[in-house]
Parts: structure tokens; sequence; C-alpha cells
């Protein structure tokens, strides 16, 4: 899923004509006092990523004055709340709460609904798995029947929302679905849903999702790899994204990491995994003290060209020391697509790297040949080279330990 941050939501809440609080973007101080001065009264200052409880964690915080909001912008700015980078802050009109309701929807994906379900609360602000289930108003909606405005109504008035602000109410849990359904949104929230002393209805914040698939359609949105992320896309996330939409045959998941270790750092490998045990081969690294700077994974049977183009995109990072592909999981696709691919890519990279230590551990369906695929692409390569079947698939830290030894051997050869 690819996820919006606050502000871009509320962009298409305003689309929606659905009520939002009074602000704009600011990537400088300079920029969010500007625009407290033309809010002309006290502001609420957001981080802008993509993680929600920010509240929580010191990233949502008022100022009176523009001059306090550009002083707020400025620890803000370049902070890191839940291990994100703040590179914006939304700067709003303080709202005067006088209540805070949710309003939200998700796919219900069981076998018998397989379909959107609207929820509503007045138990808003905190986190809606913290509601009681008695206090949450639930609708599965037929999306060929639709969702209407007395749908919304019948949702609040569930939960006794008074009748001085129900319509106002309802409109926005309208708008909410029009936007999910507008945008083949997977989730979408309005958290908290506020209602001012003076009586008005808004949304307070926003959190949407964006179906994988749907992202092709929205360019509009500018979301540049359809996956949700923590962070926002390299340059080489672009790329793998690039070759992900290009084929949709297996995956070429490629994410670069912020993958620090505890103690001593022996070394970086490139790390190329295949299906689920995969993760534990980067485990394994990190516990010989060896740092894994990507998360790449090729499953669900690609074409050699993909897993070609995924290992050119571990190779493409500057500093390797070493190679991995962990296919820590026997798995029922044919594995001589992956030899072809890896063997085409290690044959162009290889030269440049004379010594250079690679890991190849490849189990499941045509196992022998594909490493004999392996075995016989390689053999006159210049490098450490180990290659195992499916009897390694348990062995994540002998395996580990072995790439080790390879890349201290390698750094002291290429030191002299
Ligand atoms: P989140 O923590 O990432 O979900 O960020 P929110 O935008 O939901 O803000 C967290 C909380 O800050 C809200 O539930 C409110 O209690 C409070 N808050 C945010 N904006 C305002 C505002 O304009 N006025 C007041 N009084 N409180 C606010
Ligand atoms: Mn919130």
């Amino acid at each position: 899923m690819a996820r919006l941050q606050e502000h871009e939501g509320k962009a298409l809440f305003k689309i929606a004509k659905m009520p939002i609080p009074q602000g704009a973007v600011a990537k400088t101080p300079a920029e969010a006092r500007q625009i407290a001065e033309k809010i002309g009264k006290p502001v609420v200052v957001k981080v802008q990523i993509w993680a929600g409880g920010r509240g929580k964690a010191g990233g949502v915080k008022f100022a009176d004055t523009p001059e306090e909001a550009e002083k707020i912008a400025a620890t803000l700015l370049g902070m890191t709340i839940k291990g994100l980078l703040v590179e914006a802050v939304l700067v709003e009109e303080k709202l005067d709460i006088a209540k805070e309701y949710y309003a939200g929807i998700i796919v219900n994906a069981q076998a018998d609904a397989r379909c959107p379900v609207v929820m509503f609360s007045t138990e808003g602000g905190m986190d809606i798995e913290s509601v009681p289930a008695d206090k949450i108003a639930m609708m599965n909606v037929d999306v060929i029947r639709g969702f209407k405005i007395y749908d919304a109504l019948n949702l609040a008035n569930k939960v006794k929302v008074p009748s001085a602000h129900i319509t106002q109410v309802a409109r926005l849990i309208l708008g909410l679905y029009e936007t999910f359904k507008n945008y083949g949104a997977r989730l979408i929230e309005i958290n908290p849903m506020v209602v001012t002393k003076e009586g008005k209805v808004l949304a307070g914040d926003c959190r949407i999702s964006i179906d994988d698939s749907s992202v092709i359609r929205h360019p509009e949105l500018g979301i540049k790899v359809a996956r949700e992320s923590g962070t926002s896309p390299t340059e080489l996330d672009k790329i793998a994204w690039w070759v992900e939409e290009k084929d949709l045959r297996g995956t070429c998941y490629f994410a670069e990491m912020n993958n620090q270790i505890q103690g001593e750092c022996f070394g970086t490998i490139g790390y190329h995994g295949m299906g689920g045990g995969a993760m534990l081969g980067v485990d394994g690294l990190n516990k010989q003290g060896l740092r894994v700077p990507d998360f790449a994974d090729t499953s669900g049977n690609p074409p050699a060209s993909k897993v070609y183009r995924a290992a050119k995109l571990v190779f493409s990072q500057p500093g390797i020391d070493g190679y991995m592909l962990g296919g820590f999981m026997a798995a029922n696709q044919e594995q001589w697509h992956h030899a072809h691919g890896i063997v085409k890519a290690l044959r162009e990279e290889l030269p440049k790297r004379p010594g250079f230590p690679v890991m190849l551990l490849l189990a499941g369906n045509k196992e022998k040949e594909s490493l004999e695929i392996l075995r016989e692409g390689t053999k006159d390569l210049n490098a450490r080279i180990r290659i195992y079947g499916g009897e390694r698939v348990y062995d994540t830290v002998g395996l580990a330990a072995e790439m080790k030894e390879m890349v201290l051997e390698y750094k002291k050869e290429r030191k002299g």
C-alpha cells in the first residue's frame, strides 16, 4: 500500500468538499511563520511523516504567535521522529476542540464480506483498536448499491451523535467514502474528527493508504513507488519499482535500508533474498557483524530477466564487500530462472571485482539443475564463490560465518 502524508490526504478531502482546518505545508521555519501570520490566530504545527501517533511522539505542537510557530518549526524540521526524518510540517489553525470522533474505512477481506467496511465512533483521538467494540458503529458496504447519506446518518445515530451536528458528521463520513472509492484506497481514516466549541465539524487528521494496484490510475497523486515504506524512495528504489511496473511476473522487491549493527562492523553485504525465510539471512549476517544495506526479494516465480535486474540493483550499491543470495526457503518455483539471472549478473559484475565474496544459496524445485547452472556459469570467474543447496537452508549462522571469513580475506587482500 502506498501511504499519503496528512497534508496530501487533506488535499483530497478538500476536493471532496470536506471541511479541513485552514493551513499549509512548510519546509522551512520562515515558511511556517508566514503561514501562521496568514492564519492570524494560534496554530498547531504537525510533523509530516508516514506514521501515526505523532502527538504522543512529540510531533504535534502548539504556537500562539507566528514567531513561536517559526521556533517550533525550527526544532521539528530535521528531527527524527519514530525513526523518520521530518522534512515538512503542516501549520494549521488551532481548533478549539469540544469533542473528538473517529471515522474510518478499511477493506473487509473476510470471504463472506470482501467489501469496504465503514466505521464510526464517538471515541476519537485515540487508537481505534483500544475503543470497545460496542462504541463503534460499522457497516459493510455493497459496492454496487453504494454508500448513501442516510447510511452515514444511521451510523452516527447508532452511537448517539447529537442532532445539532449529526448532518455535518454524516457529510464527512460520506466524503470519506467517496474519497476512499475515487482513489482506490485500502484504508482511510479521520482521527480525530473534531467538533469545535462553536459546533463546527472538521477533519482534524487524515490517514490514507492507496491500494498498490490503483496507483497507476492516479498519476495526480505523485506516488513514485506503489509500496508502503517507512521512508521516501531512493534512486535505486525507484529503478526497482520501474522494473516491477514493466513486468508483473513474480516480484522484484528492492529497498535500501538504514541497517546499522551493534558493535564492530566487518563489512557490508549486498543482500538478495528469495521467499519467506529470506529475512533470516539478514539476521544471520548482522549477528556476524556484517551490515546489510538493502533488502531485495525475488519470489513468486519471476523470469530470469527480473532476477538479473534485482541482482544488478544489489550490486549497484556503493561500498559493498560481498553479495549473498539467500534462498532460505525451499520454493516450489523452478529455480533455474533464478540461476540464469544470477549467472548473467555475476558475469557482468565480478570481472570488475577480483576476489569478491559471493554466497549463493538456492533451494527448491529443480535444485540440482539450478546449482549446476550456477557452478558452470561462474567456474571461470576470479572470485570467492560458494554455492549451496537445500542441505544448508537451516544453517543461517554457519553461512553468515563463512561469509564473514571471505569478507575478511577479501578486505585484507585489497589492502595489500
Ligand atoms: P497523530 O497523533 O499522528 O494521530 O496526530 P493528530 O493530528 O491526530 O494529533 C494528535 C492529537 O493532537 C489530537 O488527537 C488532538 O488531541 C491534538 N490536536 C491536534 N490538532 C489540534 C488542534 O487544532 N487543537 C487542539 N486543541 N488539539 C489538537
Ligand atoms: Mn490522528
